[in-house]
């Protein structure tokens, strides 16, 4: 129930689907869905889900009991109707550049400096990166963001798919967010940039680095004693 179509093709810009419940009028769990629920750092989708003449604004998406609930403008909508569901598209491929990015350049820092990874929170015009280092080095760092933007020039692909958690924890780094242990689940989301990181992930991504352009710092912050944080920004 509720199958999670974004994991498997994060470029689906449309789909059909079921309404299975309907609550307080306004909260409504699909059958299948392409809008991704709030999570990982990565902002829910927005779009419209359609039914007959009916148009309805999807303006939250979240996952409550293992359920992904989409909240919507209006209420109108029954258990059993079949439904039309449209992306908002420009939005969600920006969060997917800005996604991939933020792995780019995790990859980069924890390679170059040992640093832990403590927080991500992408939005759709900038990124918040948190991170922990004794030494920071703004012009440094900023030397990490142009290894970033050499990388994305290159023809290099993006995958996911599943592997055991067992076979997945030999993976070094797999999981680089300083307070993500292993779940206790079978199976673990990798998502793998070709050559340059492997990563445990249930976030969407683009196909090539070659689609997120280029980034840019906008701001640097020391927060407390290792503590840093820094904005970075798609440059188009
Ligand atoms: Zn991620």
């Amino acid at each position: 129930m509720s199958k999670a179509l974004f994991l498997q093709d994060s470029y689906l810009k449309e789909s059909d689907a079921e309404v299975v419940s309907v609550k307080d009028g306004k909260y409504v769990v699909l059958d299948q869905t392409i809008f991704y629920p709030k999570g990982g750092g990565q902002p829910w989708d927005t779009g419209k889900m359609i039914y007959g003449s009916d148009v309805y604004d999807v303006i939250y998406v979240g996952k409550f009991g293992g359920k992904i609930s989409h909240e919507l403008d209006k209420p109108g909508l029954r258990s059993g109707e079949k439904v039309h569901c449209v992306l908002n598209w420009e939005r969600r491929y920006r969060l997917m550049r800005n996604h991939t990015a933020a792995h780019t350049l995790a990859a980069i820092l924890v390679k170059k400096t040992g640093a832990l990874i403590t927080g991500n929170q992408l939005e759709e015009d900038k990124v918040r990166f948190d991170f922990s280092l004794e030494d920071f080095d703004r012009e440094i760092f900023k030397g990490y963001v142009d290894k970033a933007n050499e990388l994305f020039k290159r023809d290099v692909p993006v995958k996911w798919y599943e592997l055991p958690v067992e076979e997945a924890m030999k993976i070094p780094g797999v999981v680089k967010l300083a307070k993500a242990l292993p779940p206790n689940i079978p199976v673990l989301r990798i998502v793998e940039i070709v050559g340059v990181d492997r990563q445990a992930d249930a976030g969407t991504h683009v196909r090539n680095l070659k689609e997120v352009g280029a980034i840019e710092m906008i701001n640097a912050k020391n927060k407390g004693k290792n503590n840093r944080r820094i904005y970075f920004k798609l440059t188009s």
